[in-house]
């Protein structure tokens, strides 16, 4: 979108240390993104985030919109299609728009971070143009595929493979749980190429679809952000060019760890919308209900539970930003990621289930969104690394910059 398109220019650390203190301090083109994407949220997601969740409805309009908007390729340079903004800006409309509806914010998280960020990183000039300019405006979308039924967390086991015969690399095997499987016309698939080297044998292919031999399985049904789809890619004699290599041979592995470092950013931004939310609705309850004769905000053990809920919210904010500057200058972001996503996660699990505590009844009927919001929370503790493996990535970070591994 035009109002987008004029790139940050010098966000130093000062302008981040102030933007973290208060909201209202973030650089105007931060500003400017989040007033559109919190417009929109309200506006065009929250009026139809529960119907999306009820009846599983992929939010198709909403997406092309936010194409429109410049959200579904905001750290694209504009040569390729994209807004051409900053990570942090990216992380600030993730949270807008998972504010407004948990689902939009996964679709839109999948297709910039975890989608377009390895074929803009890795990507031949070719590729970039086939498979990154049609992603940018919501109405193609793509997905990633590295989990697998025999494996989620131990990523390096994949059993997938891809053997080289002729000019195509031929693909076999099945990767589970991919978001957008449903709708998404091309895919990031990682597929061993060389057993014997183990992780260092696993390649990645961007396969479009349709293509021969690549079948989808059922849509899961799921507990929360149930207007994006999930299903199985299953891989049969699929026959996928060899120009269709992402990267080199073996450069595999790799280009799914970077690639979840700053994914990760995106689902820390995605739980911290879902906890802001939970944070509204909560407030503006307790504000209006009465108990034992005044309004529940005036009791001192609900005005605890909320003073709580903004702390772990807020704290997770600043650790997500912080990530994101790190990556956008270009420093080591891997253990700050993963601090960002398990703390945001948690975070978003901690205020949903509060926000329930303080409707009481009305927090376990659908007729408010606070059980929703504690539905899509959950799957953030989950997806692009459990919070069990944060931890394992953060200890083993921690331990190389001490020097005691
Ligand atoms: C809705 C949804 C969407 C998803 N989208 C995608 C997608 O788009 N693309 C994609 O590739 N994948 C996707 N995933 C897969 C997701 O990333 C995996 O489910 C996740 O990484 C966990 O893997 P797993 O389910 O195999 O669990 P497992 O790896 O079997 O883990 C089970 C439990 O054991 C723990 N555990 C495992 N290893 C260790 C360890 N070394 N130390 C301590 N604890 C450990 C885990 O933390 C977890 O608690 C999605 C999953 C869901 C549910």
């Amino acid at each position: 979108m035009a109002l987008f398109k004029n790139t940050l220019t010098n966000l130093s650390f000062n302008v981040l240390n102030k933007s973290i203190a208060t909201l209202s301090a973030l650089s105007e083109t931060h500003q400017m993104l989040q007033k559109t994407c919190r417009d929109f949220a309200e506006g065009e997601l929250k009026p139809i985030a529960a119907k999306t969740d009820k009846e599983h409805l992929y939010p198709k309009k909403q997406i092309k919109t936010m194409g429109e908007l410049g959200l579904m390729a905001v750290s694209v340079p504009e040569e390729f299609g994209g807004t051409g903004l900053d990570y942090l800006a990216y992380a600030i409309a993730v949270e807008e728009i998972s504010r407004g509806c948990a689902s939009a914010g996964v679709i839109m998280s999948v297709n910039n971070s975890l989608y377009l960020g390895p074929i803009l990183h890795w990507g031949t000039q070719e590729q970039k143009e086939k498979f990154i300019t049609p992603f940018t405006k919501g109405d193609k979308v793509g997905c990633f595929a590295l989990s697998e039924p025999g494996n989620g967390s131990d990523a390096g086991a994949a059993s997938t493979v891809a053997k080289l015969d002729g000019s195509s690399f031929i693909l076999d095997g099945t990767k589970s749980w991919i978001t957008n499987g449903y709708e998404s016309e091309a895919s990031v698939v990682l597929a061993t190429t060389d057993k014997s080297l183990k992780h260092k044998g696993i390649s990645a292919f961007i396969v479009p679809k349709p293509t021969e031999g690549l079948e989808l399985g059922k849509k899961e049904d799921k507990l929360g952000i149930r207007g994006s789809s999930t299903c199985n890619l299953i891989f049969e004699g699929c026959k996928v060019p060899k120009e269709n290599l992402l990267g080199e041979l073996g450069l595999g592995f790799k280009i799914a760890m970077m690639t979840l470092d700053a994914g990760r950013i995106g689902i820390a931004a995605q739980a911290l919308g879902i906890a802001q939310a939970s944070l509204e609705v909560a407030a503006e309850y307790s504000s209006k209900r009465l108990a034992f004769g005044k309004p529940l905000n005036k009791l001192q053990t609900i005005q605890n539970k909320l003073a709580e809920m903004a702390l772990r919210l807020e704290s997770a904010r600043l650790l997500t930003w912080r990530a994101a500057w790190l990556k956008d200058n270009k420093q080591p972001y891997t253990k700050e990621a993963a601090m960002s996503k398990l703390a945001a996660s948690e975070a978003a699990t901690y205020l949903s289930h509060q926000c329930i505590q303080i409707l009481g009844g009305m927090g376990y009927v659908s007729e408010m969104p606070a059980e929703r919001h504690y539905r899509d929370a959950r799957i953030t503790e989950i997806y692009e690394g459990t919070s069990e493996i944060q931890r394992l990535v953060i200890a083993g970070n921690l331990m190389k910059e001490m020097g005691l591994n």
